[in-house]
């Protein structure tokens, strides 16, 4: 569909993105509801422009249960010095805000998954509706975008900020210059195990310098996890020019996902025992992880085993898994 035969975003901001100065306001999204008549998601966010130079655009929560993000920018909103600050930092600290207030991955609203939810629509759900207002309004006026994700309740991942093999080398070789700037202690080319829908591929579509994070997971956040993000967000800025001061990194090591044999599904349910922890080697045929079936006693448990030579760098959690669920992801250091 062709944007012209969209409607306009139902989302008004309360902000001025053109004006010079602090401003704290909403991303206001009608939504009528029993509890309120003509009510609205207010969505928060922050706008800090000091004159000309390049806009980064900040986000964390577009998945409710992933709190670095949310801890670096509802940080960074009220310390950022403007006039520190040249060009322009958009930051929405809880892109899915309803799914961030109920703590969940997914809308409890739609359901809907926001990073899956891209282009979006301006008629659809709440969802829906968000991707688009990020789509149609935030993203071009973006130069550099950072999205933080974790593991969430589900997984847990070693700390790496990462981005993506794509079509475009100049604009792959300047994102891995910002994942090299973020400085976190794992830095990831990323395989995704679909990039249909995701924000992350809208971004790139649109020729946008895109970096994401995974910092830890199993739904909420580490001193050391948060204190990465809060770093790693402030080299961004420095490495796109927009504060000043020297890049704060530690050493980091490079992982590859060179294939889909890079994930372990589980093929059965049970209870989880893992074999091997976050940032531990593992060979080919390394048994991962053991799923016990709880019906009974006396069963086998089930082998998840390595498909390549690497580190583990994620894992299912907590401590049951279904079959279909991502068990654990194998990345190869470079
Ligand atoms: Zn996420």
């Amino acid at each position: 569909m062709s944007e012209q035969h969209l409607r306009a975003s139902p989302i008004s901001a309360t902000v001025d993105f053109e004006a010079d100065g602090v401003q704290h306001g909403f991303l206001r999204l009608p939504y009528s509801r029993d509890d309120s008549a003509w009510g609205s998601v207010m969505i928060p966010i922050t706008v800090v422009k000091n004159g000309e130079g390049p806009t980064a655009l900040l986000t964390g929560g577009n998945h409710g249960d992933e709190y670095e993000g949310p801890i670096a920018l509802f940080d960074l909103a009220r310390t950022l010095d403007l006039a520190e600050a040249r060009g322009r930092v958009i930051i929405v600290p809880a892109m899915n805000y309803p799914a961030f207030q109920a703590e969940t991955r997914t809308s409890p609203i739609d359901k809907g998954n926001l990073n899956r939810s891209f282009p979006g629509l301006p008629d659809g759900t709440v969802t829906q509706k968000i991707a688009d207002y990020f789509q149609r309004v935030l993203l071009p006026l973006a130069d550099i975008v950072l999205d933080f994700h974790s593991g969430g309740k589900t997984l847990d991942f070693l700390p790496f900020c990462a981005a993506h093999i794509l079509p475009d080398k100049a604009q792959e070789a300047k994102a891995f210059e910002f994942v090299k700037a973020f400085g976190a202690p794992y830095s990831m080319k990323m395989l995704e195990i679909d990039a249909v829908g995701m924000y992350d591929t809208a971004a790139e579509e649109m020729g946008k310098v895109f970096v994401t994070t995974e910092l830890g997971g199993g739904g909420s956040a580490t001193a050391r996890t948060a204190a990465i993000a809060k770093r790693g967000v402030a080299n961004v800025l420095r490495h796109a020019g927009i504060i000043q001061g020297e890049i704060e990194a530690e050493p980091t090591t490079w992982l590859d996902m060179p294939s889909g044999d890079c994930f372990a599904f589980a093929e059965d349910g049970g209870l989880i025992e893992f074999l091997v922890d976050l940032g531990e080697a593992v060979e080919r045929d390394t048994v991962l992880a053991r799923i016990y079936p709880v019906g009974r006693t006396g069963v086998k448990p089930f082998e998840v085993r390595s498909k390549m030579k690497g580190l583990l760098t994620a894992r299912h959690y907590p401590g049951l898994i279904k079959p279909g669920d991502c068990c654990a992801v194998v990345a190869v250091p470079v």
